[in-house]
């Protein structure tokens, strides 16, 4: 495995595996490397002759008063994960590599952005939207695999690429989940032994949601009430939205029906965790991919 730390040293190694006709697939991190991450870099490996990992904690997606100064920073751990994932190229810039000039061009995704996570974290999705067209111009990959754990990510920067023309496909990992239902996530280390045991009421809170679906209800209102009762009763009480949306666009529909993202995000202790269940909603209920 190579690791590369400079955009020119790796433009310089993937331009001439690209000269020699391999295809690369892509898995961009921040670092604090887990199941999750895992799955995507799985998924990746079957789909390009090349396995491209980047870890870079980008401090434009952070907001003031965020979590960027405590975020997990485990790179030599990181790399070692990435070695043992059967990774090809790992990709670690410093924040001076990436952000040499003063960043004045952004790319901005629009209405898709404007809900859910949107709404209190300002400036968020146009840093995650920049930073990966960024490091997509840097890597040049045919493929690459995000999570659906950060679902509204996902749509992003799949709008954003379709709307910009970048020639690369995404594809999606399902939620990697630990044994009680909580997402993994590089946050949860920031989880005190009460947190953590408190924190799995995300998943099951939405599958107090996804019972009331499967016994019929289709008011999206219901749904959301239900799952508001049981963060609560999970002593929960830092919700910040619970929000039933059609899955595409992520607007608001008044009855349940087809492709939906049932998503949740709430703070435990000062932790703040999303979680999300994308589901197609007919005469059955079933969990899907988002596209
Ligand atoms: P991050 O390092 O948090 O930016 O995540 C890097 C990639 O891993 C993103 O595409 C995430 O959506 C994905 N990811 C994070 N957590 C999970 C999870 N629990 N299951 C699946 N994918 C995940």
């Amino acid at each position: 495995m190579d690791t590369f730390s400079t955009i020119a040293s790796l433009r310089g190694y993937l331009g001439a595996e690209k000269t020699r006709g391999r295809s690369i697939a892509f898995v961009p991190t921040m670092g604090g490397l887990h199941e999750g991450h895992r799955s995507c870099i799985d998924i990746a490996r079957g789909l390009g002759d090349l396995l491209v990992v980047s870890i870079f904690l980008n401090p434009t997606q952070f907001g003031p008063g965020e979590d960027l100064n405590s975020y997990p920073a485990t790179l030599e751990q990181d790399i070692e994960i990435c070695r043992q994932c059967g990774c090809d190229v790992v990709f670690t810039p410093v924040a001076d590599e990436m952000y040499a000039t003063e960043q004045n061009t952004w790319v901005d995704v629009g209405r898709l952005t404007e809900p859910l996570c949107g709404r209190t974290r300002g400036g968020h999705f146009r840093g995650v939207a920049t930073v990966v067209a960024k490091l997509f111009n840097i890597v040049g990959p045919d493929v690459a695999v995000f999570g659906q754990k950060d679902a509204q990510q996902a749509l992003v920067i799949k709008a954003m690429t379709e709307q910009l023309n970048m020639p690369v496909e995404i594809r999606l990992s399902p939620i990697v989940r630990e044994a009680d239902g909580l997402a993994c996530s590089s946050r949860n280390r920031y989880l005190s032994a009460d947190e953590r045991r408190r924190a799995a009421g995300v998943r099951s809170a939405l599958g107090a949601g996804l019972e009331v679906l499967r016994a019929g209800g289709r008011d999206p209102r219901s749904v959301c009430a239900a799952v508001e009762r049981h963060l609560t009763n999970a002593g929960i009480t830092g919700g910040e939205y619970v929000e039933l949306l059609e899955a595409k666009e992520l607007t608001p529909i008044n009855t349940v029906d087809g492709r939906v993202i049932l998503a949740v995000a709430a703070r435990v202790g000062t932790t703040r965790l999303i979680d999300n269940l994308v589901l197609e909603v007919g005469s059955d209920v079933e969990e899907v991919l988002l596209f």
